[in-house]
C-alpha cells in the first residue's frame, strides 16, 4: 500500500521590533498556495517542497500538499493570518487522512499574536491530532530560535547547513529519507534540543568562516557515524523578542538515547566558547563612501551591503541612508537596490518612463531611521516587478517585486519596488534593464544572502551599519520576554 504524506511549507521570520504586522496580504505578495498550485509552482525547483515533490515520486508517495506561504520577514503575524495558514495544515491532518507521515519545511523564528513559539504551537496541536506514531520531519532555517516545544513533538529536526541558504532541497531530501524509514519502520527518530543563555552567536550562521565551519564538520562527522540521525545547528534570528530566542542545537536519533542530549550539549558548549568570533566588521557610511571613491583599475564592482535595513531580517526596505551617502558622495555609474516604496513607483508612474520627477524616495516607514529623499530624478523603467530567480538561491522560483520603477537620481540607477524584498540575486537589477556587471559601485540591502549571486562579481564587498532596524547595537532594544540572565545583555557567570 502507498504511504500518504502530508506535506506543507509555512516560512517567517518575525522581527518583533517591526511596526509592520504580518498579513495574509504578506503573504500573497510573495506567495500563498493551497492544493495543487503548489506542485504547479514548485516542481523543478531547488526548493523544500521541489524536492518532496521528487521524493513522493521516488518513494511511491501519495502526496498531499495542504499549504505553501511563505512572506519577507516583517513584524508579529496576526491572529488571523496565523489561524489561517496553521488551519490549513491541521484541517488537512484531521479531514484527509490517516497519515503515515508529515514534512514540513518551516522557519523555526515565526511568532504571532496568539503565539510565542508559533511552529512549536503548530506541532503540539498537529500531535493532538495525527497521535504519537505518526513520524513528523521539518526543516528550518539555519536562524531558528528552536524550542523545547518543536523539539518534543517533531521527530526530526533539518536545519540548513549553508548561509547564505542554498541546500534547501538537500535538506528537505534529507527529511523526507528519514519519515520513509521511520514509514519502514527501520528507525524511530526522536529528537531533543539544547540551549545556553545566549541571545546571539556562532557568528550569526556564515558559513564560509568563523565558527560555523567547525561546528558543521562536527554535525557531519555525527551523521556519517551514526550516531545521530541528524545534526542541526541554528544561529537564531535576535530580533524576536521571545524567551527562547538565541542559538540551539537539535539532534535527531535513532529512538530516544542520551547519546543525542550529550551530543546538543558538546555543540552548544562550542558555541558558548566562540560567542565573541565575529567575522564581518560592519563599516560606517563615512568608511564605505572612502573606499567607493577610490580609483579602481578591476574594471569590477565594489558591491556596499546595507545589513540594518535587510527586508530579509524584517528591515523595512525603504531606509535612505545609505543611498543618501552614495548620492551625497557623486558616486557615478552606480546602482541600487532596493528601496521599497509603493507610494514612489505610483508618482513614477504618473510622471510617465523618460520624464524628469521629484519623487518622494523611501524614509516613510519609520523616519527614525532617515527622513524621504526629495530630489529631481528621471523615471527610466516601470515594470510589473516579477522575474525568475536565476542564482544559486530560491533557484527557478518566482519573485514579485510588485510594481516597479527605475528611477535615475544623479549617477545611480534605483531599482523602487512596491513589495519587499532583500536582493538575493542578479534578476532584481537584470529585471530592471540594469546589469549589475557592469556597475563601479552597488548598493544593496542584505546581510549575507547577497553573497551568493554579488561575491563572485565584486572587487569587494563591504557591509555597512546605516542604523536602521536590524542593528546589531542590541542596547537599541527593549526585550520583554526573554529570558534573562542572558549574554550580551547581561553579566554572566
Ligand atoms: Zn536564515
Amino acid at each position: 500500500m502507498t504511504a500518504r504524506v502530508l506535506i506543507s511549507q509555512i516560512m517567517h521570520e518575525t522581527n518583533t521590533f517591526s511596526r509592520l504586522k504580518t498579513d495574509l496580504d504578506s503573504y500573497r505578495r510573495r506567495y500563498l498556495l493551497e492544493g495543487n498550485a503548489i506542485a504547479s509552482f514548485f516542481r523543478g525547483t531547488r526548493t523544500e517542497i521541489g524536492a518532496l515533490l521528487e521524493a513522493g515520486e521516488r518513494f511511491g508517495w501519495t502526496l498531499v500538499p495542504a499549504i505553501a506561504a511563505n512572506a519577507t520577514p516583517s513584524g508579529t503575524v496576526t491572529a488571523e493570518c496565523w489561524d489561517k495558514l496553521s488551519g490549513a495544515v491541521l484541517t488537512a491532518a484531521r479531514d484527509l487522512g490517516p497519515f503515515d507521515g508529515v514534512v514540513l519545511a518551516l522557519h523555526g523564528a515565526m511568532v504571532t499574536e496568539t503565539a510565542d513559539d508559533a511552529e512549536g504551537d503548530l506541532l503540539e496541536r498537529l500531535r493532538r491530532i495525527i497521535g504519537p506514531r505518526v513520524p513528523v520531519a521539518i526543516t528550518l532555517d539555519l536562524h531558528a530560535n528552536v524550542t523545547d516545544k518543536m523539539a518534543a513533538n517533531a521527530n526530526a529536526i533539518i536545519a540548513y547547513r549553508t548561509y547564505p541558504h542554498i541546500d534547501q532541497h538537500e535538506r528537505a531530501t534529507q527529511a523526507a529519507e528519514l519519515v520513509r524509514g521511520a514509514i519502514a519502520g527501520e528507525i524511530k527518530p526522536r529528537c531533543v534540543a539544547a540551549r545556553r543563555p545566549l541571545l546571539k552567536g556562532a557568528n550569526g550562521g556564515i558559513t564560509q568562516d568563523g565558527p560555523m565551519v567547525d561546528l558543521l564538520a562536527r554535525a557531519d562527522r555525527y551523521e556519517n557515524s551514526g550516531e545521530a540521525l541528524a545534526v542541526s545547528i541554528h544561529a537564531g534570528f535576535t530580533w524576536s523578542d521571545i524567551a527562547d530566542t538565541g542559538p540551539s542545537v537539535a539532534v535527531t536519533t535513532d529512538g530516544a538515547n542520551p547519546r543525542g542530549r550529550a551530543i546538543a550539549e558538546e555543540l552548544m558548549d562550542r558555541i558558548w566558547t566562540t560567542r565573541d568570533e565575529r567575522t564581518v566588521r560592519l563599516l560606517s557610511l563615512d568608511e564605505a563612501m572612502a573606499i567607493a571613491r577610490r580609483p579602481d583599475a578591476s574594471g569590477k564592482p565594489l558591491v556596499i551591503a546595507d545589513t540594518t535595513d535587510n527586508p530579509g531580517g524584517g528591515g523595512y526596505g525603504d531606509t535612505t541612508n545609505l543611498l543618501r551617502a552614495m548620492l551625497d558622495a557623486g558616486l557615478r555609474n552606480a546602482c541600487f537596490a532596493p528601496i521599497c516604496d509603493g507610494e514612489a513607483v505610483e508618482a513614477g508612474r504618473r510622471a510617465g518612463v523618460g520624464n524628469r520627477a521629484r519623487i518622494k524616495l523611501g524614509g516613510k516607514i519609520d523616519p527614525a531611521f532617515g527622513a524621504p529623499i526629495e530630489a529631481e530624478g528621471e523615471v527610466i523603467r516601470l515594470t510589473d516587478g516579477k522575474f525568475v530567480h536565476d542564482g544559486p538561491m530560491h533557484k527557478g522560483t518566482v519573485m514579485n517585486m510588485g510594481p516597479s520603477m527605475l528611477y535615475r537620481l544623479g549617477g545611480i540607477d534605483v531599482v523602487v519596488s512596491t513589495n519587499r524584498l532583500q536582493v538575493t540575486d542578479h534578476q532584481v537589477f537584470l529585471s530592471q534593464g540594469v546589469d549589475p556587471r557592469a556597475k563601479a559601485v552597488i548598493g544593496l540591502k542584505s546581510s549575507h544572502h547577497f553573497r551568493a549571486a554579488y561575491q563572485s562579481l565584486a572587487r569587494e564587498v563591504v557591509v555597512v551599519d546605516s542604523g536602521s532596524l536590524c542593528s546589531p547595537d542590541l542596547t537599541r532594544f527593549t526585550f520583554r520576554k526573554l529570558r534573562r540572565p542572558i549574554w550580551p545583555l547581561d553579566p554572566i557567570g
